[in-house]
């Protein structure tokens, strides 16, 4: 073959989109079970660039002609309730519910973030106290919970137990989770793709730079980064080769994370660095497209929305 019927040859094989997907095949017998939108890290405020740009990101997920077929919320989908007081969280709350009704049709899977959590002090014996509120708002039912779609199996985890003072927390799946995730996990089977999402990454090399974590010369990286039972976590789904892939938010950072056939994704976050710019380290402002195929591949296609 001559440098030109090679070129041509070249111009035959398959389009390979450049995004980061796991070993994408270049066959065609692979299908697409669904395409999602993962939005996370919205930090939503009454203001109104906040609410614009929150505005236009869903604008902007349900412009595609291939238009994803719902949202995954990743996560701290206002600024912050764990040291905030009744009137200010329900007015995040109230921002958040006004930019959905106004610019969203498509239904949302909602997964807890730390800043969805309400540790005012105050209210210590609020029935709303906790996460109460936040599964209130996000309709979830419970704090993890597991459910099918287009052959998929996804399975949304509680990644982050407040500490007693109800201001800080860290980041474990605690006992009582574990143990409904392994039951969850054994229904479920050894062949169904299976998607995990917690806020708090399992698994993601951005916990070293998302803040000062060297001390002493020693990288010290705190479970509120990376839980602190991922170990048990990797053990856990090297007995199911169907654990595909685990996304997260939480960093504001994106990365990709290949580990025993699991795909990890860390997503970004749609406020970039909290609001005040648009690229938080070198991470910009965005959500991703995510494209779960029948074979158990993933691709995401991080994008900016502004
Ligand atoms: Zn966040």
């Amino acid at each position: 073959m001559n440098r030109r019927t090679l070129l041509k040859a070249s111009a035959l094989l398959p389009f390979v989109p450049a995004v980061d997907g796991q070993n994408i095949p270049s066959s065609t017998a692979r299908k697409r079970s669904l395409r999602f939108a993962y939005l996370g890290d919205t930090h939503i405020t009454p203001d109104s660039k906040p609410m614009e740009s929150v505005a236009k990101c869903f604008q902007h997920a349900q412009s595609h002609a291939d238009k994803p077929s719902f949202i995954l919320h990743g996560g701290d989908v206002i600024m912050d309730a764990l040291a905030k007081d009744r009137s200010d969280v329900q007015k995040q709350w109230d921002a958040w519910n006004s930019v959905v009704k106004a610019n969203n049709s498509l239904p949302i899977e909602y997964c807890i973030g730390n800043h969805d959590i309400w540790g005012f002090e105050n209210a210590k014996t609020d029935p709303s106290y906790g996460k109460k509120w936040a599964i209130d708002q996000m309709k979830i039912g419970n704090r993890y919970r597991s459910f099918d779609r287009s052959g998929w199996h996804f399975i949304i985890l509680d990644s982050v137990q407040p500490k007693p003072d109800g201001k800080w927390y860290t980041g474990n799946i605690d006992a009582e989770q574990l143990d409904w995730l392994k039951q969850d996990l054994v229904k479920t089977g050894t062949k169904k793709p299976t998607l995990v999402l917690s806020h708090i990454p399992i698994f993601s090399p951005t916990g070293f730079f998302s803040d000062n974590n060297i001390k002493d010369g020693n990288w010290t990286i705190p479970a509120a980064l990376v839980l602190s039972n991922t170990p048990e976590l990797l053990k856990l789904f090297y007995q199911y080769p169907n654990v595909k892939t685990a996304l997260s938010g939480h960093m504001h950072l994106l990365d990709r994370v290949d580990y025993n056939g699991v795909t990890y994704l860390c997503n970004g976050a749609v406020c970039g660095d909290w609001w005040r710019n648009d690229t938080y380290q070198q991470t910009k402002a965005g959500y991703a497209l995510i494209d779960l195929y029948d074979d158990g591949t993933v691709e995401r296609t991080y994008l900016q929305y502004q």
